[in-house]
């Protein structure tokens, strides 16, 4: 009894995570390393370090307006080619699903606010 609790617990948690992290986990970011190489990452590495599978070189999974972006891949697999969603597009062609581009300006005001507790 203690056991299922325990489990049901668990589900809670997952699912609320889940949820939280929902729209950012059906897309992905799809970027070129420096040596050609193409790398798909969830939208929940943007800003983050990684390594690139072939040439084992450092990279930052870029941000969704970064001219290294590629494309978005949908969770369905449909790659949505990074000039739709330049011109506008912000749904899969294939299954319909929505994509909810992480805010830049966020980043960039958090960094002005670090930037200016610097002074
Ligand atoms: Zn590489
Ligand atoms: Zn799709």
């Amino acid at each position: 009894m203690k056991d299922q609790l325990s489990k049901e617990e668990e589900l809670a948690a997952v699912l609320v995570a889940a949820a939280a992290f929902k729209t950012e986990d059906m897309w992905m970011v799809k970027f070129r390393c420096v040596c050609g190489k193409r790398i798909v990452e969830p939208f929940r590495y943007i800003g983050q370090k990684g390594y690139c599978r072939k040439c084992r070189r450092g990279v930052v999974v870029p941000e969704v307006e970064d001219e290294s972006v590629l494309g978005l891949r949908c969770e369905c697999g449909y790659d949505l080619p990074i000039e739709l969603v330049r011109h506008g597009l912000e749904a899969c062609v294939k299954c319909g699903r929505g994509v909810a581009i992480p805010k830049k300006k966020r980043h960039g005001f958090l960094n002005r606010l670090l930037a200016l507790s610097k002074r």
